[in-house]
């Protein structure tokens, strides 16, 4: 570390780093920044909280969202980093384990551990003087004094996978049952033999009532309404890679809902007839459920379809249609909340503390040129190749800001502007739709923001 310049209003000292850059977390999105910021020559210091890279692959890691049975939504191509492919005889979808070998051979390949701080949290981010920022930090769990250093940029990076979203229900203090939220879902035992309700049906809550229907005594799965439930494979491909297909070929969305609605219609059929309740909504309109087994499980009457839970009971959870059921294991998958305790709300344009950002292309807040957050999205495809784009992005933008400075002014104008900005077809208006976009639309609008940069 170069030496204490100067010191925060606490009066701790502080040490400059210069024009290294912060970032924060080891996962993807955190990796993927930290090369693409040394290959445009800057330095980096990278936090990491856990003891090793892969974020929410990272199993090992108490925090980790993942379970037993976790493999990929998103296919292998459409996952991958685009200058780090996975080994060609993977899966289709591989399994959890081998994302985290993915994420350490990226790593290693790019020579990145040097950079990472593990065991570290950061504690805070302030902006001071010449839009810098001073990032304190301590060692994970509290130990130690915290440090303080100033630099010259900082990348989030640091997920929104991890912070359980817990609905509100009248009575659930009382129930007697037992009662968990997905992020402690880690193997099939947990659910041997038990009565199960799982609630909600994003691809967390379909997979986990999938493995209750092979282990539970019964399972009921509880959903707000009614979804489209796609095959992971469509004409023996993976169906995202068919679904990319219509996308490069500009299929309108209309059409490309028209084909959906009869590809579904030819494999999985009427839904209602297997008592699912009929969707309100069109396909694209929610975020993708990538599931093969649910409704055939729900066909074989290992899945009881369940309306939403009204309140709870004693030993019994009432339901909206006013049924009573009496499971002994409630798991809520009800998705997670994106967290940035470090900083205060507004520097993310989250004036009402609502705790959703308001950024330009999902990754920078107004007045701030040389902060962006990396990894905020929800694409109807993989995450990684996002990451990467953004971090080039930001690297180029953070270059131009000593080259060409009037560029760069330039590009904090498209930010003011375009906050907000959605890069999706029409979602439902709920958390768990904050962050969704269409990875076609959303990389076409980032593609178009680094051409301007460049003056292209
Ligand atoms: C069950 C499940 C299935 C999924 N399937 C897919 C899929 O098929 N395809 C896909 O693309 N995505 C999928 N995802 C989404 C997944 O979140 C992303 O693939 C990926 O993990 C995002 O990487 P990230 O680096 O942005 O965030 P994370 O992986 O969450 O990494 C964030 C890192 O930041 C660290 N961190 C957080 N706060 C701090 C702090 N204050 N100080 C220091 N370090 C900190 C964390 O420890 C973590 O290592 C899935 C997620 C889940 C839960």
């Amino acid at each position: 570390m170069s030496p204490v310049s100067s010191s925060t209003d606490l009066g701790r000292p502080v040490s400059d780093r210069g024009d290294t850059v912060c970032v924060i977390g080891a996962g993807a999105s955190g990796l993927t920044a930290v090369k693409n910021l040394r290959e445009h020559g800057f330095g980096v210091d990278c936090y990491e909280r856990e003891t090793g890279v892969g974020g929410a692959w990272n199993w090992r890691h108490d925090r980790s969202p993942v379970y037993a049975s976790t493999h990929l939504i998103s296919s292998r191509p459409f996952t991958q980093f685009p200058d780090f492919p996975m080994p060609d005889d993977w899966p289709d979808y591989p399994h959890h384990a081998q994302l985290l070998s993915y994420f350490e051979r990226y790593a290693d390949h790019f020579d990145l551990r040097q950079h990472i701080w593990f065991g570290t949290e950061v504690v805070r981010v302030e902006p001071v003087e010449g839009d810098r920022w001073d990032v304190t930090t301590r060692s994970t769990g509290g130990y130690g004094p915290e440090r303080t250093s100033r630099y010259a940029a900082v990348v989030l990076a640091n997920g929104h996978n991890w912070s359980p979203k817990l609905p509100r229900y009248e009575g659930l203090e009382q129930f007697r049952g037992e009662v968990m939220h997905a992020s402690s879902y880690k193997d099939p035992a947990q659910l041997r033999g038990k009565r199960v309700l799982v609630v909600g049906a994003g691809n967390t809550g379909c997979d986990i009532a999938v493995e209750a229907a092979q282990q539970a005594s019964h399972c009921w799965h509880s959903t707000r309404r009614g979804y489209w439930y796609a095959p992971k494979y469509v004409f023996g491909r993976p169906a995202d890679q068919v679904n990319d297909t219509l996308l490069a070929l500009r299929v309108p969305l209309r059409v490309r809902q028209w084909l959906y609605h009869w590809t579904l219609r030819l494999t999985v059929g009427d839904l209602t007839r297997f008592g699912l309740p009929k969707p309100d909504h069109r396909v694209y309109e929610t975020h993708p459920i990538a599931n093969s087994q649910l409704v055939y499980y729900v066909g074989h009457g290992e899945i009881t379809p369940v309306s939403d839970v009204a309140r709870f009971h004693d030993r019994t959870v009432e339901l909206t249609d006013g049924r009573q059921i009496d499971p002994e294991l409630v798991v809520f998958a009800t998705g997670y909340l994106p967290r940035f305790e470090f900083l205060e709300g507004r520097v993310l344009g989250d004036e009402e503390g609502s705790g959703r950002p308001r950024l330009w292309l999902n990754a920078f807040a107004a007045g701030h040129p040389t902060l962006a957050v990396v990894g905020l999205v929800q694409p109807d495809s993989g995450i990684f190749a996002i990451s990467h784009w953004q971090s080039v992005l930001f690297a180029r933008l953070l270059t131009l800001r000593t080259s060409r400075p009037e560029r760069a002014a330039t590009f904090g104008r498209k930010v003011a502007a375009g906050l907000g900005e959605r890069y999706s077809a029409k979602v439902k208006d709920s958390t768990r739709h904050w962050f969704e976009v269409g990875h076609a639309d959303y990389l076409r609008a980032l593609q178009r923001a680094l051409y301007d940069l460049e003056g292209k």
